[in-house]
Formats: C-alpha cells, structure tokens, sequence
C-alpha cells in the first residue's frame, strides 16, 4: 500500500506529455479561472468539443481580485508544479521569462536559514519567481489561447442533474440577466476552499463529503518593495524560528517588476504586524539582517496586506458512498493546506494530472468519476501528511492525529538532524517537500537505515 502510493505520486507528476488523448464528450464545463480550474480545462481541451469556463470575476488576471484574496500574498511554485507548469504548457517558462518573470540561474545563492541556522544548499530550489496574479495571468493567457476552451463571466449557483449523474452548471451572467443553465457531459469544480459544492450536492438529496480540518490559526503579512542593489542583492530568502513556543517565518522573493515581495508570518494571537516599521522590527527581532534591510531601507511599493487563515483543511470526496456522475472537484475545493509550505497550486498542477490520466484511461463517463477521487487523494494525502504533520508540533493545534504520530515523528527528527550532512537524504527530503516524492518514500529500508547510520556516525563523533 505504501509503496504503491509512492509510485502512484510518481506517475502522477511526470513531465511527460500526455499521450492517448481521445475526445469523450461534447461538452466540459469548469467552474472557476484561477489555478484549478485553468489547468483543468487545459486538461479538458484534449477530451472534449468544447470547454467551457464560468468565473464569477470580471479579470484579465493581471491583478489582485475579490475572489482569489490570497492573491496578495507571497506565493511560490514547488518544483512538482513547475514540471506540470511546463508539461501542460510546453515553453512555458521561456514565455514567462520573456515576460519578466524571474527565473533565478542554478547557482543563484538562495538563503535558507532556520533557527539561526543556515540550511545547506539543494539542488531541489524553486525556480519560478512571481507575484501570484502575474503568475495566474500567463497561466490564464495559455489556457484561454487554446481553440476550444472559451470562458463566461458569471456567479456558479447551482448544478442541473438528469437521474444519476450532472447535466449542466446554472449560473447568473456578469449582466445581471436571470440564471442560465450551461449543459455539460463532465462538470469540474475548481472555485477554491468555499466552493459550496458540498451544499448543492447535499440540496439534491447526496451525501455531503466529510470536512476535515485542522486549525492552524496562521497569520501573514505581506509588502511588496522596489528592488534596489544598494540595499541588498537577494534573490531569494527564507527564515524560520522558534521561540518560548513562537513559530515565526519570513520569506523574500525578487519577482517582475524589479520588486521584492516579502512576507512574514505568526500563529495564533502572534501577528506580525500591520505596517513597514512593524514589519521591520519583526524582522529586525527574529531573522537574518537581509529581511530588516529590505523593509528598512527599500522603498515600498503600496501597503502591508495581512492574511488569516484559520485551518487547513480537505473534503473527502473519495469516501462518499453516493457520487453524482460527470462530476469532479479540483483544487482548494478537495485540499487546503497551511500555505507556509507553498503546497496549493502545485497540488492544483498535479490534480489536473489526475484527471488527464482518469480521462485518457477510458472512462464510462455515466458512471461517478470514483478512479479520478483515488488519484486526488494520493496527492492530496501527500502534501496534507508533509503540513499538517509538521504543524502539530503548534502548541495550539491538538489533532486530528495520525496513526504512529509519536514514533513518526521521533524518525522525523533524526531525519531532519541527518539531512544537514548527507546529500541524499537532504534531496529526498526537497523531493518530498517539493511534492515530486510521497513522504512514504523517506521511509524505506534503505532510507531508515541511512539515516539510523548517519545518526550513529553525528552521535559518536
Ligand atoms: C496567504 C496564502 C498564501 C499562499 N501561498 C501559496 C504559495 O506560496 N504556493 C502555493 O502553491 N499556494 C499558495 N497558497 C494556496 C493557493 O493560493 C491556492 O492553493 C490556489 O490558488 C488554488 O487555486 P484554486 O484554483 O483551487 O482556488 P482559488 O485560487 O481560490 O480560486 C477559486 C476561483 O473560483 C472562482 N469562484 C468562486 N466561486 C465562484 C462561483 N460561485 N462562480 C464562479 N466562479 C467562482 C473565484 O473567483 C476564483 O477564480 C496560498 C494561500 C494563501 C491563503
């Protein structure tokens, strides 16, 4: 079982282009144009006549919007995503760059420092560097460039269902005019954590798929500052700390536009604060001179934006007993995690993958899309045991808890302690955090027994 996890992760992140693909339906409706829903209808273009995407945003992507409000925030691209990025996308990356996107050179000295500490190198970095609504925008410019995918503006109310399976999406136009029903063979729900899909299915007499949460109480705060050589010449910067059971992080980015982007964070009733000086002076008490330099002496570009987010959470579409046909969910509406490890739109990338391969796999479409929900958990199973796994050492989270929860995370520690002085653990580890490896893999023999060894040898010297 573990192991097949693993290997099913693997499959799912390859960067191959998909091969196989044969139109199955007439038409797919997608409901949301941001991450999820953009790569599903990507994914969808290949099966179907025509693919039609209904966001309830007016947007060209360009900037923050109302129904992405995490848009302002720092956001990162973990290698497992930039892979389907490019899978997805051929050139993906040169278009960007060609764009300003800023795309950092291997040997770009990134900064990781923990406690103190500074991290040693790995080869596993990020390499994509943007603000969250430019980088949707040229997400967005590729999907919409494909022949058969069109997008309406309009607010998803409700779906249409013909006996056992869904027959179509309502929504009401951008307009104003009364509801419209938009028929469709296969309906994909990417319209993010409150998507009330949950309700819908639960108004026309389905199970309601179980909500699992785990309150992580985070708190963000972000500013964005014109990038200047005179005051720093980062490229990219991560901290973390703990402190009388404070867990405090900071990241800066150099993105398009020759800014900065930074962000810092808190748990809890611990809020980093709401302007420049405050964030300055957080950055001044707990992390490298880089993030107090930059806050104190680069020029900032607009305001400091906070976040909260209360919980990480995930549906659990897999287990419903009764499951409309021609329906599938994708994105922040299956899986939601603490955002500090960077996790959601590359889990958005890989559930697009899940649904290529369920679709190419050759489905009866009149029966519910069961193979597709299998996939998904895979990854999302992946990514929510690597956050939340991490963030139940949080003095205010107390569960849900896993099985073996205690010895695990004996075992995490030694592996955390190892990676600092053997490469290949510390890359298995940036391949597990980067969502290119399930962490069922940091636990195999052979990993077990490196690591078992490389404490021995730490232990005894
Ligand atoms: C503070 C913060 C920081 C984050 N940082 C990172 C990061 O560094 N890296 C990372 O990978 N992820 C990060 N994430 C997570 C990331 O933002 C999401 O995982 C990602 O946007 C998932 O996209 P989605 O398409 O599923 O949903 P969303 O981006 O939430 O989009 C939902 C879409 O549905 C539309 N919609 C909603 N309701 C309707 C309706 N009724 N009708 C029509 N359209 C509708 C919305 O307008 C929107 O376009 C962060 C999240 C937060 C909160």
């Amino acid at each position: 079982m573990f192991s097949s996890r693993s290997r099913r992760l693997t499959e799912i992140g390859t960067p191959l282009p998909p091969t196989g693909t044969e139109v199955i339906m007439r038409r797919a409706v997608v409901l949301g144009a941001s991450v999820a829903g953009l790569l599903a209808a990507r994914v969808l273009s290949d099966h179907a006549d025509e693919v039609v995407i209904i966001e309830r945003d007016e947007t060209d992507g360009t900037l923050p919007r109302p129904g992405v409000p995490q848009g302002t925030q720092v956001h990162a691209v973990l290698k497992g995503g930039e892979l389907q990025l490019v899978r997805w996308f051929p050139g993906f990356l040169d278009d960007a760059a060609a764009l300003g996107m800023v795309l950092p050179a291997p040997d770009t000295p990134v900064s990781v420092t923990i406690n103190g500490v500074k991290m040693p190198a790995t080869a596993m970095r990020p390499t994509v560097l943007a603000t969250r609504p430019f980088l949707e925008s040229l997400i967005r410019t590729r999907t919409l460039a494909v022949d058969n995918i069109r997008l309406v503006t309009g607010r998803a109310v409700g779906l249409e269902f013909d006996g056992d399976r869904v027959s179509g999406a309502r929504y009401v136009p951008h307009n104003g005019a009364d509801a419209v029903t938009e028929r469709a063979d296969f309906v994909v729900d990417a319209m993010g954590r409150s998507s009330r899909l949950a309700d819908w299915l639960a108004d026309s007499g389905w199970p309601r798929p179980e909500l699992v949460r785990m309150p992580i109480k985070l708190n963000y705060a972000t500013c964005l500052f014109e990038q200047d050589d005179q005051v720093s010449e980062a490229v990219m910067a991560l901290a973390q700390c703990e402190t009388d059971g404070l867990r405090r992080g900071a990241v800066v980015n150099r993105v398009e536009g020759n800014r900065w982007i930074m962000m810092v964070s808190g748990y809890d009733q611990d809020r980093p604060g709401r302007t420049v000086e405050e964030l300055a002076a957080f950055c001044r008490q707990n992390f490298p001179p880089v993030f107090a330099d930059i806050a104190e002496r680069a020029r900032p570009v607009g305001e400091v934006v906070t976040y909260r987010q209360a919980d990480s959470r995930r549906r659990e579409f897999h287990a419903v007993e009764r499951f409309p046909a021609g329906l599938a969910a994708a994105g922040d509406t299956v899986a939601s995690f603490n955002p500090v490890y960077g996790q959601g739109m590359t889990s958005a990338t890989l559930h697009a993958s899940c649904l290529s391969s369920y679709l190419r796999s050759g489905p009866d479409l009149d029966r519910p899309a069961k193979e597709y929900f299998d996939l998904v958990r895979v990854v999302v199973d992946a990514a929510w045991q690597t956050s939340t796994f991490a963030d139940l050492e949080l003095p205010h989270v107390d569960g849900p808890y896993p099985r073996g929860y205690h010895l695990t995370k004996r075992m995490s520690g030694l592996l955390f302690k190892a990676s600092m002085s053997d490469r290949t653990i510390r890359e298995q580890l940036s391949h597990v955090r980067g969502l290119l490896a399930h962490p069922d893999s940091l636990s195999r023999p052979g990993m077990l027994l490196r690591v078992l060894w490389r404490s021995l040898v730490t232990a005894t010297r």
